[in-house]
């Protein structure tokens, strides 16, 4: 389809997103490269990877004629916000079902009140429903009880990962042409769609490194593993995720890493999105230099959005 009548790349002002080169002594000394590939620019609603893995998924669902998308997220979700807004600029009507009870008589905080405002419907569950029905989202029952109450809707699970999701995210190597043996992508790692697409796409030699957010959450490489057995009926050797830099846990932003989020924006001038990018970038510098990112290495790290509005 050529972009003109594809209403989904027509939402997207800045593709390819820009690549950033980043001159820091400290990696410098340790022989490491880093660059920046900024997909916090891509979209100013739907930022980052957000944008990567909506796009086949609401090219599907229009594809397929549904009036309306349904997915699931936590009080303060990045993925929730993404698919109000995406879904109220392509003309698709967006329920948002969110982790919690509690909040529906709390007074909406911003990232739920910018939901709302982008028109989703948002419906708030107790975590045992919540849990239960997406972990059940495979079954045809799940989603018939959810069409029941919101009609026929193009369901995405917690973050928006799914097959559709991860090629949408391989597009980021899709536009490193010149990545090669030395090169690691990294990006933070919170369901590992983004990385499970990252890493199908690199070339012999290139390396994708992932920074999980989540405390202790080793179930992401079985996760990631599992989308590529279902999406490409294989598995990729070519990447691994860190499982100390979560900060304490999703959310989490010990004072360390909050003093390491404000020097890098001091010297490179980068706005640093805290719960995952922060993680992200953190860990390169720790690990550079070491056997995980040996002297010679050239790091992109995606960065995956923008900071939260103060
Ligand atoms: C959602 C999000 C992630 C995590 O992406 P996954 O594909 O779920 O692993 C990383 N960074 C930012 C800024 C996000 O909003």
């Amino acid at each position: 389809m050529s972009p003109a009548l594809d209403p989904v790349l027509a939402l997207a002002p800045r593709l390819p997103s820009p690549v950033w080169r980043v001159d820091d002594e400290r990696l410098a000394g340790r022989g490491v490269e880093l660059r920046l590939k900024r997909d916090d620019l891509v979209h100013p609603a739907v930022p980052g990877n957000k944008w990567r893995k909506l796009a086949p998924n609401l090219r599907a669902a229009l594809d397929e004629g549904h009036a309306r998308l349904l997915t699931f997220g936590g009080a303060y979700s990045n993925h929730i916000r993404a698919v109000a807004a995406a879904g109220a600029a392509v003309g698709l009507g967006t329920v948002g079902v969110i982790r919690g009870d509690e909040l529906a008589r709390a007074p909406r905080n911003w990232s739920l009140a910018r939901a709302e405002a982008y028109g989703m419907e948002l419906a708030f569950w107790d975590r045992a429903r919540f849990r239960e029905t997406l972990s059940g989202l495979a079954e045809p029952g799940t989603v018939r009880r959810l069409e029941e109450r919101w009609g026929r809707s193009y369901v995405l699970p917690e973050g928006g990962t799914n097959v559709a999701a991860a090629r949408g995210a391989a597009e980021i190597v899709a536009e490193l042409p010149d990545l090669g043996p030395g090169d690691v992508v990294c990006c933070a790692v919170g369901t590992g769609g983004t990385l499970a697409g990252i890493a199908t796409a690199l070339p012999e030699g290139a390396r994708a490194l992932g920074v999980a957010v989540v405390k202790g959450a080793r179930y992401l490489d079985g996760e990631v593993a599992r989308l590529h057995e279902l999406g490409w009926g294989r598995a990729f050797a070519n990447w691994r995720i860190d499982h100390d830099h979560h900060g304490g846990g999703y959310g989490r932003v010990p004072a360390g890493l909050a003093a390491f989020a404000e020097d890098f924006e001091e010297r490179h001038g980068l706005a640093v999105e805290r719960r995952y990018v922060a993680k992200m970038l953190r860990c390169v510098y720790d690990l550079a230099g070491g056997p995980a990112l040996p002297p010679g290495s050239r790091v992109t790290a995606v960065i995956t959005g923008p900071p939260d509005p103060v």
